[in-house]
């Protein structure tokens, strides 16, 4: 009989597309870049091949700064994948940013409802993931 230990599960990791291709790139320099169409000048996340606001194809990448405020989160209590079982419960956040466009992240910490909050780069093997933190327990 054979059996096969129960080893983790490895953590998913992105796979970059034309459109999002820059942003990943930039994540493993710890910058952050976001579309932002040429027609109506919104910043959108995460990328897509045209604008959800006004359906225009073009956009030109802007770099944002990463800090933002908070507009909701949740709590995660059950994960989504076995490779976050160990991580859960954890944090994951919508956050307004400063300069326009809203992202959605992983926090360390549960905010409050408008909180400030700075980015912070976790660097995998052959990724790099953005986090925010919350500038005001940090
Ligand atoms: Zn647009």
């Amino acid at each position: 009989m054979t059996t096969t230990a129960a080893r983790p599960a490895a953590p998913p990791r992105p796979l970059p597309d034309e459109d999002s291709r820059e942003y990943w790139a930039a994540l493993r320099e710890h910058r952050i870049t976001l579309q932002a169409c040429t027609s109506c000048n919104r910043r959108r996340f995460p990328a897509t091949p045209s604008c959800p606001y006004c359906a225009h194809p073009e956009w030109s990448e802007e770099e944002a700064a990463g800090t933002g405020t908070v507009y909701s989160y949740i709590v995660v209590h059950r994960a989504f994948d076995a490779a976050f079982a160990a991580d859960v419960p954890y944090t994951v956040a919508t956050v307004d940013l400063d300069g326009g466009g809203r992202m959605v992240a992983r926090m360390d910490t549960t905010p409050a409802i408008g909180a400030r909050v700075a980015p912070d780069f976790v660097d995998h093997p052959e990724w790099t993931e953005l986090r925010f933190r919350d500038q005001e327990t940090a």
